[in-house]
């Protein structure tokens, strides 16, 4: 219902082995996708994930650090050199959109598709994107203003109720496929309604994804109904006691502190720092989330897919470097 492809992991700078922040989200089986941030060289990410700009409908900035945002520019020059027509959401702080305007001017960009910029502190309600997925802003802690972003994702199922079909005689077939389809009916000279011969199951599957943030419980509130959060975990806690508070960055142990006092059922770590990005690094990450957190939980790796399906399970679909087709 809800797939995560991670195309940067890293915080700060980009490693040989981690990009710095970028993750597309794709709903519903849609061809439509999210971007949430895009650092430097996401747009190879993109490439490599085998990802459409054409069909990217919305870009949600966290915060306007540069292993966020620097990406951005390049990004949207490259979907106007492919002849995108369509509008892009744009959702982010109301200094990109400055950035955006210099950027266009100074650089003779001409973008020739509109985009529809939103200021991030102005969506204090879910942004209905399109009739399968909602955005909602969460207030976080960070050097400079930072957001977390909440996608819903909503799928309705339509099964044909075979008992009434039966009931009223009507021939399996075209007219099951019409009905099934949302089409009205002629039978035996009567009107059957779609609706009156359709159970409809509507469900809606929550995941909350963070930007840089030293307060994981500001998300408290939030993720009451949530059935992933992905979070930052820079430093393991001795290493964010040595660099101390300056960065305001999140521990493994305070994002795995959070998880389990509001029992949160799946965790995605990333944004790590470089001193991380080998096995050693990933196992101490790893190591200290397991020690104060019980639930299921990954560390992120580029290129990294994960599924959230519509029961709230999170299962990895991908895991490592860039696959093969
Ligand atoms: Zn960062
Ligand atoms: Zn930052």
């Amino acid at each position: 219902m809800l797939q995560f492809t991670f195309l940067g992991t890293s915080s700060g700078v980009p490693t040989l082995t981690r990009n710095v922040s970028g993750l597309a989200i794709n709903y519903c089986k849609s061809k439509d996708w999210i971007l949430v941030d895009a650092g430097e060289g996401t747009q190879h990410r993109i490439q490599q994930a085998k990802l459409s700009l054409q069909h990217l409908k919305a870009i949600c900035i966290t915060h306007v650090h540069g292993d966020h945002c620097y990406g951005l520019m390049g990004l949207l020059a490259s979907a106007g050199m492919n002849a995108r027509k369509d509008p892009i959401t744009l959702i982010a702080p109301k200094e990109i959109q400055q950035w955006l305007e210099v950027t266009c001017q100074f650089t003779e960009l001409f973008l020739p598709y509109p985009i529809h910029f939103i200021d991030v502190n102005t969506l204090t309600s879910p942004l209905q994107l399109d009739a399968h997925i909602s955005i909602d802003a969460h207030h976080l802690h960070h050097r400079v203003t930072s957001y977390a972003y909440g996608f819903k994702a909503t799928q309705t199922q339509r099964k044909l109720n075979i008992e009434v079909l039966n009931q009223l005689k009507i021939p399996k077939g075209k007219l099951w496929g019409d009905l099934q389809q949302g089409q009205n009916i002629e039978w035996n000279g009567q009107s059957i309604l779609s609706q009156d011969v359709l159970i409809q199951n509507t469900q809606s599957v929550y995941a909350i994804v963070g930007g840089d943030n030293d307060q994981p419980e500001l998300l408290s509130n939030a993720c009451q109904d949530v059935a992933l959060l992905i979070h930052e975990t820079t430093y393991t806690q001795s290493i964010l006691d040595k660099v101390g508070a300056g960065p305001m960055h999140s521990s493994a142990k305070m994002v795995a502190e959070f998880a389990e006092s509001i029992q949160l059922s799946n965790l995605i770590a990333t944004h790590l720092s470089a001193r991380y990005h080998d096995a050693q690094g990933v196992q101490s990450i790893g190591d200290e989330i397991a020690q104060y957190y019980h639930g299921n939980f990954y560390i992120a790796d580029d290129f990294d897919q994960y599924e959230l399906n519509m029961h709230g399970e999170l299962t990895q679909l991908r895991s490592g470097k860039p696959w093969e087709k």
